[in-house]
């Protein structure tokens, strides 16, 4: 809906897009949504930027909401949610989901990274408040190198978290270096050979606690043995992304061609048919060195992948 935001994270991808374009107005968005719906359309998802920082989030959701949308997602930096009146007209409006950002486990860390004085304290009230509701909760964590090696304690703190959701999933995503994220790029991208160690000890941590904890923008030569938390490889075959300026853009497509690298190396591996391969802006930062092909019998079917077992797993 646009680039609007109450904060200006180290590690977003948007940067300076948020100053240069203008948000949706609020029936150019009514139209997307009835678009979608009439298109048989049943997830819905508010994303920006921030949309809780529009004044017609409430009113959006609750024409949304009217149509028989399935499920309607928000996806939130989680600070407006701190506020229960505000969280229970949303979810009296239709929202089933929300996802919010933890790019840390440490309440300075948490700050310093999105750079939001008083921002913690926020995000564990909007904990509190969506557990009061029958809401599905996810987390977001993006993966950045001052949080890095916190990752496996991240994980035994979204364990103890979880316990009070509905429901729960969380992500943990390798940070995009586009936007602020390339700016700080040194400050905030981690090397993906540091960073796959730390989130298979963190995937280990969540299968023990019986939680669902997935991956995205780690290719397979990086999750050998941890295939089935590869979000990439369960993603809804079409996904449309509607954003000021743009309608009709194949999500998938646009991910893969524009934002995704591959190497003619790739052509040998046994994964070259379902991998996208590392950020394109990773490996201008740091090389293809890191991504060796892996032999055997080429999967052409992710969903082979999907039901992979893991080493101790059941
Ligand atoms: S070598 Fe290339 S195709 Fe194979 S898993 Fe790595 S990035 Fe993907």
């Amino acid at each position: 809906m646009g680039f609007a935001c109450n904060n200006n994270c180290q590690f977003c991808v948007v940067g300076d897009e948020k100053r240069r374009t203008h948000d949706m107005v609020t029936a150019d968005v009514k139209a997307s949504i009835d678009a979608a719906r009439e298109g048989g359309v049943t997830t819905l998802v508010f994303t920006g930027g921030e949309p809780t920082i529009r004044k017609d989030l409430v009113e959006l959701v609750t024409h949304a909401g009217g149509l028989g949308f399935q499920d309607i997602i928000l996806i939130s930096n989680g600070r407006m949610l701190s506020y229960p009146d505000y969280l229970r007209d949303l979810v009296r409006a239709g929202l089933t989901t929300v996802s919010m950002s933890l790019p840390s486990h440490h309440p300075k860390l948490y700050e310093h990274l999105t750079r939001s004085p008083g921002g913690w304290r926020h995000l564990m009230k909007a904990f509190d408040n969506v557990a009061e509701h029958p809401l599905t909760v996810c987390t977001i964590t993006c993966i950045t190198k001052p949080a890095v090696a916190d990752l496996p304690d991240t994980a035994r703190f979204l364990v103890k978290q979880q316990e009070r959701f509905h429901r729960y999933f969380g992500e943990l995503i390798f940070v995009h270096p586009a936007g602020n994220a390339l700016a700080n790029w040194r400050d905030i991208v981690p090397r993906m050979s540091t960073a796959s160690p730390l989130v298979h000890a963190a995937l280990d941590i969540a299968e023990e606690a019986d939680i669902i904890l997935n991956v995205e923008a780690i290719p397979l030569c990086h999750m050998q043995g941890y295939e089935s938390h590869i979000i990439e490889l369960a993603m809804a075959p079409e996904w449309e992304m509607r954003e000021p300026g743009i309608t009709g853009l194949d999500q998938n497509q646009a991910r893969r061609e524009r934002n995704k690298h591959k190497e003619p190396s790739c052509r040998s591996c046994r994964y070259d048919a379902v991998c996208e391969g590392p950020w394109a802006g990773y490996v201008g930062l740091f090389g293809f060195e890191e991504f060796h092909p892996i032999s055997g019998e080429p999967v052409t079917d992710p969903a082979t992948l999907l039901a992979v077992a893991r080493p101790g797993g059941a």
